[in-house]
């Protein structure tokens, strides 16, 4: 029999799908969508608490998605209706696995949905990845978006050509801010020490390295188009066979089709970027800077001189203690939602987004993905089968983990780091200005 007190969840990670989950938990009317009204079927109070390990919530959105894609930016408002649902509560700067344990939350809670995302990065595992000037998309991205782990990071922007390994969308938005003016990433929220060394970049051309040809390329289309849409930049095509299959009549498909306009269109521009397929990096290059890559096209070895190379080669989940993970693909294993180690679910865990399926897919992938973790939770909850006994009042996690880290932060003090990150914005006529380190964040 099921007691009348509200189901307790905790959802690790406040991004994408640790966000849409407590959407479809609290029923939130904004953006998410239930399958035949699961939780009316429940009827049964639900509290949330969201916790993340930064101060700020809204993970890749803040984080990760480029600055200059401000439309995409605006799904936080969706997020932000979705924490004001009665029993949001979201609660910050708590490191799940350091500062608060897998098992603690477990029994705190009646169930756990891990939303952790994909915070590691994947290597390239070449001679030279380690050398200054070398890096990965997830530093760089990081850095640009004044994400707090790499904010104190520097980037020696002052060399004529940037490589990009990869030709996922994660490259093109790099190549876009490594080539935008100045002027256009200062309407965008880019952090201000980027827009500083940004804006002294000699980078004149950005080659991005895909190991197979455009048929098989891994950007989308929409990030293939804006490309087209940077002023004055060149857009060039190397690389046999895509040369051929751009030439020839027989091969198709959008990409194609979008590749070979934009090489007809922008022949000319005082930038370039050259989209070089079929081409895999060997070796970087340089004493103790980079100076180049080594790259194989077809079997034929060739140097590309550059000062600047970042893998842009997908990112890598990271384990957890206390929860099973899979080496192999970086993800947490999980069958329908639920958390499953040695082929057993874990009783009262589940997963959702990339720590789940691994770094695939746009933002709106998550809602359903967090939804088959919703589902699982309630549909246990209903068959009885979540631990009930020992769970904590709301008022006794809080105590515990303010007692455990004394500076955890809450919505309202999101709200106030918010508020002053768009007035300091609004003096430069930005739409914000991000504070960049935890210090300062947990100082407003
Ligand atoms: P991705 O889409 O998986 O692309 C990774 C790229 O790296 C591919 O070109 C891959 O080549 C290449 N690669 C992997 N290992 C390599 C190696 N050892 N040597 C050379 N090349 C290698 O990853 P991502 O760009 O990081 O994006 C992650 C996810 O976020 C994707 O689902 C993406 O669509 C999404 N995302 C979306 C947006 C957007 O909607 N605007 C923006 C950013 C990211 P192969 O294809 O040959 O494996």
């Amino acid at each position: 029999m099921l007691d009348a007190r509200p189901l307790r969840v905790a959802i690790v990670g406040s991004g994408p799908s640790g966000m849409y989950a407590a959407g479809h938990l609290l029923e939130s009317p904004a953006g998410t969508f239930f399958e035949h009204g699961l939780t009316k079927r429940v009827r049964h109070p639900i509290s949330v608490d969201v916790i993340d390990r930064l101060p700020t919530p809204w993970g890749l959105i803040r984080g990760g998605v480029a600055p200059d894609h401000l439309d995409k930016k605006k799904i936080a408002s969706i997020y932000e209706a979705i924490a004001r649902r009665p029993g949001f509560r979201f609660i910050g700067n708590i490191q799940v696995g350091a500062d608060v344990s897998v098992s603690e939350l477990a029994t705190w809670y009646d169930a756990v949905i891990y939303a952790i995302g994909c915070d590691g990065e994947r290597r390239l595992s070449i001679p030279g990845e380690g050398l200054a000037g070398s890096c990965s998309a997830h530093r760089f991205v990081g850095w640009y978006n004044g994400q707090p782990d790499f904010s104190h990071q520097t980037f020696d922007l002052q060399t004529d050509r940037a490589v990009i390994v990869g030709n996922g969308n994660v490259a093109m938005d790099i190549a876009r801010i490594l080539l935008k003016s100045v002027d256009e990433l200062q309407k965008t929220d880019i952090a201000s020490h980027a827009l500083k060394a940004l804006e002294k970049s000699t980078i004149r051309e950005v080659v991005i390295l895909g190991r197979r040809g455009p048929k098989d390329a891994a950007f989308n289309f929409p990030e293939l188009e804006e490309l087209g849409e940077l002023h004055d930049t060149a857009i060039v095509v190397e690389g046999g066979s895509a040369l051929t299959q751009l030439s020839s009549n027989h091969c198709n498909g959008t990409n194609l089709e979008t590749l070979r306009a934009l090489c007809a269109r922008q022949r000319t521009g005082r930038r370039r970027i050259v989209l070089r397929f079929d081409t895999s990096p060997l070796a970087v290059l340089g004493g103790s800077h980079v100076t180049g890559v080594r790259v194989a096209s077809e079997g034929v070895e060739d140097e590309i001189k550059c000062g600047l190379l970042i893998a842009a080669i997908g990112y890598r989940g990271t384990a957890l203690p206390g929860l099973p993970f899979d080496d192999i693909r970086g993800t947490i294993p999980s069958h329908e939602g639920r958390v499953i180690d040695s082929g057993k679910p874990v009783t009262g865990a589940y997963v959702a987004g990339w720590i789940r399926r691994g770094p695939r897919g746009i933002i709106g992938s998550n809602k359903k993905c967090a939804r088959d973790a919703v589902m699982a939770l309630l549909t246990d909850f209903e068959l009885d089968r979540l631990p009930r006994l020992g769970t904590l009042a709301g008022d006794d996690v809080l105590a515990r983990l303010r007692q455990q880290v004394p500076g955890a932060t809450s919505f309202d003090h999101w709200k106030r780091i918010d508020q002053v990150e768009r007035a300091l914005g609004s003096n430069f006529a930005r739409p914000r200005i991000k504070l960049t380190s935890l210090d300062e964040l947990l100082k407003v």
